[in-house]
């Protein structure tokens, strides 16, 4: 697809054009994958951020925000339940927190590692060192989701504190593929001063870094930032963008996201029929899922979880797809 290909695409509002690419995104993920769909337990382990990201709830300056940290038996704890319910992976997210020292962190995954050898172990700590990162795949990590936000620079200095960069963060991706981490990219949709120009950067950043996973979102404000008060990514851009990722990226793993699901009830079915094939289903207590609060109206479903799995996978089938809960690693 050319440049404007891509851009007529994102502008349109033709529902034919619209449901095409979505069933040439399906198409393409089925040739690829099957029809399956595949499943991650999510852990939340802290809320506490030394960045200042201007979108981001958990962000340092909200002082409104409760912080919590899971201990190490907390996380195997979420773990045993996930294991239980048959996941395969593990997604380890949270804030940049200083008290998750690398050590600490390689800790976490040997301790999880050992207790579940088979699983997938999948981290989302935040920049760190390439020492750092080729410490956490010694100890077991196998994948990392990094999201680049936005390929275009000037645009990342605008929903970032000056101290942090795009070059350091495509550093850190460079660094995450080279150790051979199966490496999540991804960009938030209608985040402020956003325009078509830099989605297309996004896509052509992503055609290019060729990551294993892309994750996909609508901005959503938070009231305590300082984005709070500014308009919340659509619905529709959203599945465009990630129809359009799937096309230019065909193996990709790409979530149905949370946040997809938070601002309109079947968004997350709707993902999946624009291309998407992964379901994140939260694991965290329900207590401290709450305070992972990096935007408002989160979902929150799920506190009985075996019951919330038999719900979703009946939505997965219902739209003709199937739940898969082996390790779903990148082909
Ligand atoms: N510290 C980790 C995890 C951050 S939270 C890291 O740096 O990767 C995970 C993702 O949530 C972020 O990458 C960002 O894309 C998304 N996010 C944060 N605030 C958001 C908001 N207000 N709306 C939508 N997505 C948001």
């Amino acid at each position: 697809m050319n440049d404007s290909e891509i851009l007529h695409l994102i502008a349109t509002e033709n529902a034919d054009e619209i449901e095409s690419l979505f069933a040439r995104a399906c198409e393409v993920r089925e040739a690829h994958y099957g029809k399956s769909i595949y499943f991650r337990g999510l852990i939340e382990f802290t809320n506490y951020c030394k960045n200042d990201c201007y979108y981001c709830g958990i962000r340092r300056s909200n002082a409104k925000l409760e912080r919590y940290r899971l201990s190490l038996d907390d996380i195997t704890d979420c773990c045993r339940a996930g294991a239980k319910l048959g996941y395969k992976t593990f997604v380890l997210q949270g804030g940049e927190d200083p008290f998750f020292t690398d050590t600490r962190i390689a800790e976490i995954v040997s301790a999880i590692r050992g207790e579940f050898p088979d699983c997938a172990i999948t981290l989302s700590a935040g920049e760190r060192s390439r020492q750092a990162y080729e410490l956490f795949f010694r100890a077991g990590a196998n994948r990392y989701l990094l999201r680049h936000e936005t390929a275009t620079e000037s645009h990342y200095a605008q929903l970032h504190p000056p101290c942090m960069n795009l070059a350091s963060r495509m550093l850190c991706l460079r660094d995450l593929k080279e150790i051979g981490y199966q490496v999540g990219a991804g960009c938030m949709v209608g985040s402020p001063y956003q325009t078509p120009e830099h989605l297309l950067a996004d896509l052509r950043f992503m055609e290019t870094f060729r990551p294993h996973m892309a994750g996909i979102g609508p901005f959503l404000p938070q009231k305590d930032t300082p984005f709070g008060m500014e308009p919340g990514g659509t619905v529709q851009l959203s599945l465009k963008m990630i129809a359009l990722t799937r096309l230019l990226l065909p193996q990709a793993l790409i979530p149905a996201t949370t946040a997809l699901g938070s601002i309109t009830p079947n968004g997350r079915e709707l993902a999946l029929q624009a291309g998407a094939n992964i379901i994140m289903p939260n694991l965290t207590p329900l207590t401290a899922r709450t305070l992972y609060a990096i935007y408002d109206h989160k979902l929150n479903a799920g506190d009985d979880a075996l019951e919330y799995q038999r719900y979703l996978e009946a939505m997965v089938r219902g739209i003709g797809l199937v739940p898969d809960l082996s390790r779903g690693d990148a082909c």
